[in-house]
């Protein structure tokens, strides 16, 4: 099999993980043990999403502003569009660079969904505000020298004309200032592979980072594939068919599902995974141990 040690403590797998606000102080407290845990990882970056319709403002801001403290890594914070004027939006973002954020991660985002539902609305730009993500990342390049990170759609996003528009946006935003894309998660190695050859074919060159989604339960994937357009093949419906009430077994075939997509991805060549964390530990660490990349007490937060 391919040989998947890393070369030495920093090896040549670069990992990162991302983060969503915590809603309770219970929530909070997680966050806060799940990133010490894993920062012995030495992540590249960890991130912390923007809740949709912007509504986790002051919690991602928070979040970020803890976990620049705790992670033993950079902090990237996500930014929407969304109910938003340019004018706020830029206040966000000069707000990171006041708490030393220097990492964005810039996207257009989705309409508010009522009761936690996919709203399944099309995106309208608010009066005054950025139209798209490509516009907030020219936006940002204003402000400040912010290193910008966007999103791209191995399965196209699912607003676009057609899979060479989507391919169109990707690289409007790289050319307007961002300098790698991270994938919305996919859950077979060749969905990444064709895309990465498209956009090499397109002659982007930078960094396409895929992004690994350790599910815990098929319904979680269901209800996140529904609302960004991820297939869902159907030996993975099969795997989960009946684990319905056995969490245990559950939680180790989704382990064993994607690091099995990791190991595909790092014998293609992939050296940068972005991992989904869900605010959870051990999945994220347990991959991360497969690809080589092992704790370095020195990455461990004092
Ligand atoms: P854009 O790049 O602006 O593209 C949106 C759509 O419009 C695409 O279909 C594109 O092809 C099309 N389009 C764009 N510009 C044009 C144009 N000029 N002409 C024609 N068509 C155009 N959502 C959140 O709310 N919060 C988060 O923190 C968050 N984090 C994410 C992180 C990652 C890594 C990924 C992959 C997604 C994340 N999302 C997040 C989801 C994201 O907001 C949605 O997928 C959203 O629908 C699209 O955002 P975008 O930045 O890709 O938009």
């Amino acid at each position: 099999g391919p040989d998947l040690s890393t070369r030495g403590p920093e090896g040549d797998i670069a990992v990162s993980f991302e983060f969503f606000p915590p809603k309770t102080d219970k929530m909070a407290a997680a966050l806060h043990q799940t990133a010490r845990g894993l920062a012995p990882l030495g992540p590249r970056f960890v991130s912390v999403t923007y809740g949709a319709g912007g509504s986790t403002r002051e919690r991602t801001l928070a979040a970020t502003a803890v976990l620049a403290q705790e992670a033993g890594a950079p902090v990237a914070g996500h930014l929407t569009c969304v109910n938003a004027t340019r004018a706020e939006v830029d206040d966000v973002a000069r707000t990171y660079w006041a708490q030393g954020v220097r990492h964005i991660v810039a996207l257009r985002g989705d309409p508010p969904a009522q009761n936690g539902q996919t709203s399944g609305a099309r995106f309208i730009p608010t009066p005054g505000g950025y139209e798209n993500a490509a516009a907030l990342v020219r936006g940002l390049r204003q402000i400040a020298p912010f290193e910008i990170s966007v999103a791209a759609y191995p399965e196209t996003h699912p607003e676009a004309a057609s899979a060479q528009a989507d391919l169109d946006n990707l690289k409007a935003k790289l050319d307007a200032g961002a300098t790698r894309a991270i994938t919305q998660f996919f859950f077979e190695a060749r969905t990444f592979l064709r895309f990465r050859d498209r956009v090499a074919a397109a002659g982007i060159t930078a960094e396409i980072v895929p992004g690994i989604l350790p599910i815990s339960n098929i319904e979680q994937a269901y209800t996140f594939a529904a609302q960004c357009g991820a297939h869902i093949p159907l030996w993975m419906r099969r795997l989960f068919d009946g684990l319905d009430a056995h969490p245990e077994t559950r939680s180790l075939v989704t382990t064993a599902v994607a690091g099995e997509l990791c190991r595909q991805l790092r014998a293609e060549g992939v050296t940068h995974f972005h991992f989904y964390t869900l605010n959870k530990t051990a999945p994220s660490a347990a991959l991360c141990r497969l690809l080589g990349r092992h704790p370095c007490p020195e990455n461990a937060p004092a």
